[in-house]
């Protein structure tokens, strides 16, 4: 069957909403359909320059979350960016088909890199694209489950594919971005114009799926809204009332509609906030849960992340040596 790969970065202990609803909902869904790589990226994660320790420990939570939020090992393929050499092998080779003005315009390098200054950025910051290009045109993958926010860096995948397949003849698959409509994109409680970011500097804004659910709640009951005290649906006016509807329309299956009619007339802020809190941890504390117990078994979730890398290196490799041939390297034996 065709072929699916995504991945998170192990920038901090937990997931966030985001990623949950924005991509790992999709993950489970489509695992069944299509066969699935997942990745935890640990080398787009050292872009951060995180503490040895602290990467080591979030790399195994991260996979962690993935299976508790459902993924099945059985079905999927669970693995670390690292353990499969071909990554960093294909982005090389990438690197040398990107334009620099082309890098320099993703607006991912651009954010960072302006609040970093030049000497805080380093240059994996601006060849992330491109190693990301690399984990997915390894897998011929043609679906890529990510959140909005990835849009541009899938278009630099689609058009470094196109590019090299007119360069050096049919090597890639061309992918395409599989994003969701409604959830693709999950505010910030604190700042409702911006995303939800592991990395974000105001992490009040950021609902954690191992956080403890009093904290979410706390979280949830003190959302930036607005002054105004009607619950309509109005995305560019009122964007913190907008994330609420749309957060809990995700996790109740209601529709906007429906609850835009069920919190109609006065002061409905704090029974919409209420209910908000309620499915969040309604999902967030078995989530949690699930993780505590797969943390007990380290050697286990071990096991699982080194079949996974087998598995995704047979694949890997096949490519990478596609590539290496096209380019002209000499076969190494
Ligand atoms: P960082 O701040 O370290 O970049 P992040 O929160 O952006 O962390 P990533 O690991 O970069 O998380 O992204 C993992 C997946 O989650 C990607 O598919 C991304 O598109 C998706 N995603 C990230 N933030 C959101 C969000 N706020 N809403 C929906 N999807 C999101
Ligand atoms: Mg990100």
């Amino acid at each position: 069957s065709a072929r699916i790969l995504s991945g998170m970065q192990p920038t901090h202990d937990s997931l966030h909403l985001g990623n949950y609803l924005g991509a790992q909902v999709n993950w489970v869904r489509m695992q069944q359909d299509f066969d699935a790589f997942f990745c935890v990226v640990d080398q787009h994660a050292l872009t951060v320059q995180p503490d040895p320790a602290d990467l080591r420990a979030r790399t195994r939570v991260t996979a962690a979350q993935y299976l508790a939020g459902g993924i099945d090992p059985q079905v999927s393929t669970v693995f670390v960016q690292s353990h499969v050499p071909e990554h960093s092998q294909l982005a090389w080779v990438l690197n040398c088909i990107t334009g620099y003005g082309e890098a320099a315009r993703m607006t991912q390098f651009k954010d960072k890199s302006a609040k970093r200054g030049t000497d805080g950025t380093n240059v994996g910051l601006f060849t992330y694209p491109m190693l990301m290009a690399a984990d997915i045109l390894l897998y011929d993958a043609t679906a890529v489950p990510v959140g909005e926010d990835q849009r541009q860096h899938l278009e630099l995948t689609r058009d470094l594919a196109q590019r090299f397949n007119a360069r050096y003849g049919d090597t890639f698959v061309i992918p395409q971005p599989h994003i969701p409509g409604e959830t693709a994109k999950i505010m910030s409680l604190q700042e409702p114009t911006a995303k939800m970011s592991k990395s974000a500097d105001n992490q009040n804004g950021n609902l954690m799926m191992l956080d403890e659910p009093k904290a979410n709640t706390k979280k949830v009951k003190s959302a930036v809204t607005d002054t105004d005290n009607a619950v309509r649906y109005d995305p560019e006016a009122k964007p913190g009332i907008a994330n609420l509807l749309r957060i809990h329309s995700a996790l109740s299956g209601d529709s906007v509609e429906t609850l835009v009619d069920r919190y109609a007339g006065e002061n409905k802020y704090g029974a919409l906030k209420t209910d908000v809190a309620e499915l969040v941890v309604g999902v967030q504390a078995p989530f949690k849960a699930r993780v505590d117990e797969l943390l007990t078994d380290p050697a286990e979730l071990d096991r699982i992340l080194a079949a996974g890398a087998a598995r995704a290196r047979e694949v890997a490799s096949v490519t990478l040596r596609r590539v290496y041939d096209a380019v002209g390297f000499v076969p190494a034996a």
